[in-house]
């Protein structure tokens, strides 16, 4: 791996936050300003002429400038200014041409737009934006053996927010995702190159791999027609035929960003869903779900190591008077505050769990019958010490709690459980706020 020099894998990656339209019809600019404040949540300047953006320039910091091109007091040298004082720009043009398009490949824009219809331009402008903001995330390993062609590339990635790392052949690349260097989120190789060439990489890549979990975008000067095929067989997500110009390269990296990043979501929506479905509500706790799916891994490993589990069983004491005495969203504080005491009171190899309303148990996977006791014990006397504070009325009160423990080395975790509930109706029975644990 080629580190970028001085600079971190990702250091010119920003937030885009600050932007400035520049356009002189007021009523696309105005559209603009409106949707774009409304689709990403942030507010937007704007200046109707080149005069009015020079004045304002120099006093924020513009993230981004989406710019039109034609403006009616254009000293015709601006936005050459703009990109000499490293100004990210997306230009806006009514002229769709072959000249125009040229000369605005030519420059080193984050993209050019052309002016169709508002909705069109606009939804295009707001899905750029959040893609930019997106990937500032996002790691591109770009295994290259011309240093020309990597930095063409980097140059590119660093105008798209995005971070990049450089590899001059695939051994490079295969040692940096089977090492703990760096984390790569879209790969793009070339096919000839010293060592390992770009459809060998691939192929070892995917042994590990999946399209999913690592995109790659093979690139390739040479000509042969069955390459194409060849690269998409064997398993990257796209082909791209050198040379290509700035904006092909983008277009094509784009599909595979967007496709990344709706994964990204779609990972991130199955881990909230899960976490939730395993916890309580109210207290975050682990939920009697969780312990019925985890549990016969903890027994089993118990059995094995022939050392006892714990289970213990928590309930406060006439939990009836306190919701009766000082109302329901108390009783609730007072569930949030066992809650958080359990929490600190736990190891970190111990589980916690809601049991039922005001009902908890404590998994402890390895266990001593001193142990736990001395454990509940602890428990018991912070609870006793502790008070429960309800802020938004100004209320303070005390709560205590009876625990009953059962050990042992039960394949079915249900029979502790019923003699960990034996011990806490008998805790229950000896004047409660007490520990009681089979013999
Ligand atoms: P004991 O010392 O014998 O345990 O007496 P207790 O009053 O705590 O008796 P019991 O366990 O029968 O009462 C539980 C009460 O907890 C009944 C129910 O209204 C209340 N409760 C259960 N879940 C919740 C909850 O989520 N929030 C609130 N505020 N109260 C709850
Ligand atoms: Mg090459
Ligand atoms: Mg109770
Ligand atoms: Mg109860």
């Amino acid at each position: 791996m080629i580190n970028t020099q001085s600079e971190s894998i990702n250091n010119h990656c920003k937030v885009i936050k600050h932007i400035l339209i520049i356009e002189d019809s007021k009523s696309l600019a105005n559209h603009l300003k409106e949707t774009i404040d409304k689709g990403l949540s942030f507010r937007c300047d704007v200046a109707y002429d080149e005069n009015s953006a020079r004045d304002m320039i120099p006093r924020k910091r513009y993230d981004l400038i989406i710019i039109d091109i034609h403006l009616p007091d254009s000293s015709g040298n601006f936005i050459g200014e703009l990109l000499r004082n490293d100004h990210r720009l997306i230009v806006m043009t009514g002229q769709d041409n072959e000249e125009c398009r040229s000369k605005l490949i030519a420059l080193t824009l984050v993209d050019y737009v052309i002016k169709s219809d508002a909705k069109t331009l606009t939804s295009y402008l707001i899905k750029t934006i959040k893609r930019l903001n997106e990937n500032r995330y996002t790691v591109i390993g770009v295994c290259d053996d011309s240093k020309l062609a990597r930095t063409q590339i980097a140059n590119a990635l660093k105008l798209q927010n995005i971070g990049y790392i450089e590899f001059e052949d695939g051994q490079q690349v295969l040692d940096c995702i089977n090492g703990q260097d760096a984390n790569i989120d879209i790969l793009l190789t070339d096919y000839e190159m010293p060592k390992v060439n770009g459809l060998e990489l691939i192929r070892r890549i995917r042994h590990t791999f999946s399209e999913d979990t690592l995109p790659i975008i093979a690139l390739s000067a040479s000509g042969k027609n069955h390459l194409l095929a060849q690269f998409l067989k064997i398993g990257a997500n796209d082909y791209l035929p050198k040379p290509f110009t700035n904006e092909e390269f983008l277009t094509r990296l784009n599909l595979t960003l967007d496709y990344l990043y709706i994964l990204r979501r779609h990972n991130k929506l199955i881990e909230e869903l899960e976490h939730i479905s395993i916890r309580d509500f109210l207290t975050k706790l682990y939920n009697r779900h969780y312990f019925f799916s985890n549990i016969k891994h903890i027994t089993s490993n118990a059995i094995r190591n022939s050392t006892p589990y714990a289970i213990m069983m928590i309930d406060i004491d006439f939990f009836k008077k306190v919701n009766d005495t000082y109302g329901h969203h108390a009783g609730d504080v007072a569930i949030q505050h066992l809650a958080n005491v359990l929490k600190d009171t736990a190891r970190a190899s111990d589980y916690c769990f809601r049991w039922g309303g005001e009902e908890f148990l404590i998994l402890i996977p390895t266990s001593s019958h001193d142990e736990s006791y001395q454990f509940a014990e602890r428990l018991r006397k912070a609870v006793e010490i502790s008070s429960v504070f309800v802020e938004d009325e100004d209320l303070t009160f005390n709560i205590t709690i009876s625990i009953g423990i059962a050990l042992g080395l039960d394949k079915d975790a249900n029979h502790l459980i019923s003699k960990a509930d034996g011990m806490l109706y008998e805790a229950k029975l000896s004047g409660r706020n007490c520990v009681k644990i089979t013999d």
